[in-house]
């Protein structure tokens, strides 16, 4: 239940940019998209804003205990992929023939080790088939009826019947396939831990209506996901097709690494002038080595939370947006 929720002040999200010591950083997506309306319907807008800071929390357990980043992003990940409110695991978008295929990825900037999975159709939590991609097999990243097989062997839940992803809003669009109709929720998270180590990882039912085994960005290593703890872990949400192209993810991080631009401007520039609304319609959330954060998108809104901790003090500092706004939702 929310019991408060406090819109802060342009001061305190541009404060998020100057990280001064910060013990760990964890930054969450739910999908960038149109969003026409919601951050103004109150309860809509609550429930997102409930399952964003609830993800935040599920890290700020680990993290502050010490945890790893993997285990953190695939923590909040797997509690996605569970909330049918986004864009991944049960509540994923359809193909055009009415299925489900998912896709995942996950990286550590501390060695690049990276594991990825697109086209799953019977795995319950995909991201954590991207990770045991990452720790048990040699490959980077595996696709379709391999990618299951695989899985099974490394004894992670499978889901007999590819319904199981369905909700009762996608079975309404898989009976009116005619009918356009998107999702936004494709879910990323990206963390700085205690140990000084960078994680990113996405997980996504891709894009409304994809055809012919299509795999987005999501999966693929410097296009949704990268992490390099001589920069930043980053994960995108938006236009596949367009941040395949640009290399988003990896380029961010290039430009951060080569350039010396901070984390923000490498982020904004990619999003706001080398992809636009036309081509390349989507965000990203981004943490530099430092702790810094970014999340800037050219859609209608993204759905996005950000929670650190500084040095020596006790307290978090969080905050979760839909649009514009950034809320803070926590107890009396
Ligand atoms: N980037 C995802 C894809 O193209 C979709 C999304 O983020 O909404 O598969």
């Amino acid at each position: 239940m929310l019991k408060q929720m406090i819109a802060l002040t342009a001061l305190m999200v541009s404060s998020i940019a100057f990280a001064q010591d910060r013990e760990y950083v964890i930054v969450v997506h739910g999908g960038a998209g149109a969003m026409a309306g919601l951050e103004e319907d109150p309860v809509k807008s609550a429930q997102y804003y409930a399952a964003l800071d609830s993800a935040l929390m599920i890290g700020d357990k680990v993290l502050s205990a010490g945890g790893e980043g993997p285990e953190a992003v695939m923590a909040v990940i797997n509690y996605f992929e569970g909330n049918p409110l986004f864009n991944a695991g049960i509540g994923a978008t359809c193909t055009a023939e009415g299925t489900f295929e998912l896709d995942a990825s996950i990286m550590e900037g501390k060695d690049l080790s990276a594991g990825a999975v697109a086209g799953l159709k019977h795995v319950k939590h995909p991201i954590n088939a991207a990770y045991a991609v990452k720790t048990k097999s040699p490959h980077v990243m595996l696709s379709g009826a391999g990618a299951e097989e695989f899985a099974k062997e490394q004894g992670l839940e499978m889901v007999e019947d590819n319904m199981y992803f369905a909700t009762p809003k996608t079975m309404e669009w898989i009976e009116k396939l005619k009918q356009e109709s998107k999702k936004n929720g494709t879910v990323g998270c990206v963390v700085l831990d205690k140990q000084g180590n960078l994680t990113a990882g996405t997980s996504t039912g891709g894009m409304f209506k994809k055809r012919w085994g299509r795999i987005g960005d999501s999966p693929v290593i410097g296009a949704g996901t990268y992490a390099d703890n001589n920069s930043c872990a980053v994960s995108c949400t938006g236009h596949g097709e367009y941040f395949i192209r640009h290399a988003v993810a990896f380029d961010v991080c290039a430009r951060y690494k080569y350039l010396k631009e901070s984390v923000e401007k490498a982020a904004d520039y990619i999003i706001h002038t080398e992809l636009n609304t036309n081509a390349g319609n989507g965000g990203l959330i981004a943490v530099d080595k430092l702790g810094n954060i970014a999340m800037p998108y050219n859609s209608g809104g993204m759905f996005r939370g950000f929670l650190y901790k500084e040095k020596g003090s006790p307290e978090i500092k969080k905050g979760c947006g839909i649009g514009k706004k950034i809320v803070v939702v926590g107890e009396k």
